[in-house]
């Protein structure tokens, strides 16, 4: 086959476009590769994007219009997407920002084990309280987390805190009342570590500057280097996190 124009054609850019479905608009991107032999689509985890690959000599109406009949498929998957978490035996939840299978490992009674490796969270025990006893060992993660980055700002801002309590509130992942006492989302602990840590800077923060001015974000900033794109992080993905379903014990 003579390809005049492989190389290059390749590497080309088309312009991307959009689509409209069930009331979602997705940014549609194209890549072209060499090994394509017809359009393939995969929707982004963020349920906002997609990305139609396509031949290298395909004709990007053609790439979009492929991408416009399989609105009904897109349509069906973000539904899947957006269906809530459950914790259960093969589920998969984030965890410190990765993707872990839980496993109901079984026999008597003994610790959640987490394995870094292979990315999974055994879970023992009777599988009737497998996520009554998950819901509860990430909490116990979160507050171990969360009193530790919120020790280490502390200590580098010089200031201290009174206590730190978890709460599981939609509206905001931390806060910081006049007393001094700090209250966080347990649910940081399935995000990125760098997420927990900027929002453990942000109300520590709050200790020494109670706004949000530019001595504020110097003083965040300063210590926290990522905070900008840990922030982002909350904005574009902070509702994954509220997806996932939970048993809590009776103590909370
Ligand atoms: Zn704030």
């Amino acid at each position: 086959m003579l390809r005049l124009f492989g190389f290059s054609a390749e590497k080309a850019k088309d312009a991307p476009a959009t689509l409209t479905v069930g009331g979602r608009t997705l940014a549609i991107t194209f890549r072209r590769h060499q090994k394509a032999r017809r359009f393939i689509l995969r929707l982004g985890r963020d349920g906002q994007s997609a990305v139609v690959t396509m031949p290298t000599r395909a004709a990007r109406a053609e790439a979009l219009a492929f991408a416009e009949r399989s609105s009904f498929w897109i349509a069906g998957q973000l539904v899947k997407q957006k269906t809530p978490h459950h914790i259960a035996h093969e589920a998969e939840i984030l965890f410190r920002g990765e993707l872990h299978r839980i496993i109901a490992s079984g026999g008597r009674r003994g610790l959640v084990v987490h394995d870094a490796v292979a990315r999974t969270l055994a879970v023992p025990g009777d599988e009737a309280h497998l996520a009554r006893r998950l819901t509860d060992w990430l909490k116990a993660e979160a507050k171990r987390d969360l009193t530790q980055a919120s020790g280490r700002y502390a200590t580098a801002m010089a200031t201290r805190y009174r206590r730190i309590s978890l709460r599981d509130q939609k509206s905001r992942w931390g806060s910081c009342a006049a007393d001094g006492s700090l209250s966080y989302s347990w649910r940081l602990i399935l995000a990125p570590p760098m997420v927990l840590d900027y929002v453990a800077a942000h109300e520590v923060a709050h200790l020494r500057e109670m706004n949000h001015g530019p001595r504020f974000w110097r003083l965040v900033l300063s210590h926290c280097p990522e905070a900008r794109a840990a922030k982002q992080w909350l904005k574009r993905h902070g509702h994954e996190l509220h997806r996932l379903q939970v048993k809590a014990s009776p103590q909370g």
